[in-house]
């Protein structure tokens, strides 16, 4: 805490227009999952979205210290053969949620922005909730209907109700363990089938073909959303190219990765295998930070209740302090 109020105040030290110049890389690749005006049960307690006004706010504001670029120039940026205006910004989502389709799109056409999204083929078409969507509608559903079954309890090994201590252990659960979420589904008569089924929170394959045409980004984020660290380096592999082959066959992008929640703990030999393949770089969501695998880009987490400018602010003063501990570079073994 104090560490973060001491980045707060260092970072509030600076002006905006310095930001550009201040800004420690030549590219910064923001993050978002979705925009939405409306309460989403499957996203609320997970993803901290932003409404429309406050996405095209952020848009904005990053537009005055970078230039916008697509994935080929994003590449060719990085062979050295793209001469940018400004440092340069890649604007990326994540999970192929449908807001991304419905709400984001249009605003990003209007002002002439380029986005990539990557997308877990599993979820697409709607046949099933991922685990952390299922869990954020769990607690909504247990929260709303004030549900008491003595099961739950047993199940999730709490002896008390208290929302506090509910959502904690609804929202640890991980991947390895969710069927214990389709479990607590049942015992709280929550209809996960049914709701994403109605609901549809991800995009189906017509309309990613249709961004696809419309010149949008489809890439890689492993076929169902695992944390790659717990897997061994055989299943990391297998969920990340089981994830391409979805997107070969579909015509999208192959030569993008973007790690499902964090790169935290994957190994070199990981990256080896993976750069063997028709990889051209990788993706993890560490802010500004540099990476000993060159190729492996870390991007900056957006959805955290504050503006563009500010999110970005904190980032550079959180570096400096980093810096000066030589923290600033994630090192693999
Ligand atoms: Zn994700």
């Amino acid at each position: 805490m104090v560490l973060k109020k001491k980045i707060i105040r260092f970072a509030t030290k600076f002006q905006e227009r310095d930001l550009e110049k201040s800004f420690q890389l030549d590219y910064c690749i923001p993050v978002y999952h979705s925009v939405s005006d409306v309460d989403l049960a499957h996203l609320k307690h997970v993803v901290n979205y932003k409404n429309v006004q406050d996405f095209e706010k952020d848009l904005d504001e990053m537009s005055r210290f970078f230039q916008f670029v697509t994935w080929e120039e994003f590449k060719d940026f990085h062979a050295g053969t793209f001469k940018a205006e400004k440092k340069i910004a890649l604007l990326t989502f994540d999970d192929g949620l449908s807001e991304f389709y419905f709400n984001a799109v249009p605003v990003l056409l209007r002002k002439g922005i380029y986005a990539i999204n990557f997308i877990n083929p599993k979820f697409v078409d709607n046949k099933e909730l991922m685990f952390r969507a299922k869990a954020s509608l769990i607690l909504e559903k247990i929260i709303a209907t004030n549900s008491r079954n003595p099961e739950i309890f047993k199940l999730l090994d709490i002896s008390d109700f208290a929302e506090k201590t509910l959502k904690q252990k609804i929202l640890k659960i991980p991947f390895e363990k969710q069927k214990i979420l389709d479990q607590i589904a049942d015992l709280a008569e929550v209809d996960l089938e049914e709701y994403v089924k109605t609901q549809k929170p991800y995009m189906n394959l017509e309309q990613l073909k249709s961004l696809n045409r419309q010149g949008f980004g489809i890439s890689n984020h492993g076929w169902d959303h695992p944390l790659y660290k717990d897997l061994t380096l055989k299943e990391q592999i297998e969920n990340t190219q089981k994830g391409a082959e979805f997107l070969k066959e579909n015509q999208f992008l192959t030569d993008g990765f973007a790690f499902p929640f964090t790169d935290f703990g994957v190994g070199n030999s990981f990256f080896d295998q993976i750069f063997q393949h028709e990889y051209d770089c990788t993706f993890g969501t560490a802010g500004i930070k540099l990476d000993s695998v060159t190729k492996n880009f870390q991007r900056i987490p957006m959805e955290n209740g504050k503006s563009a400018s500010q999110t970005l602010k904190e980032e550079v003063a959180y570096f400096n302090l980093k810096k000066m501990i030589n923290r600033n570079q994630i090192v693999r073994k």
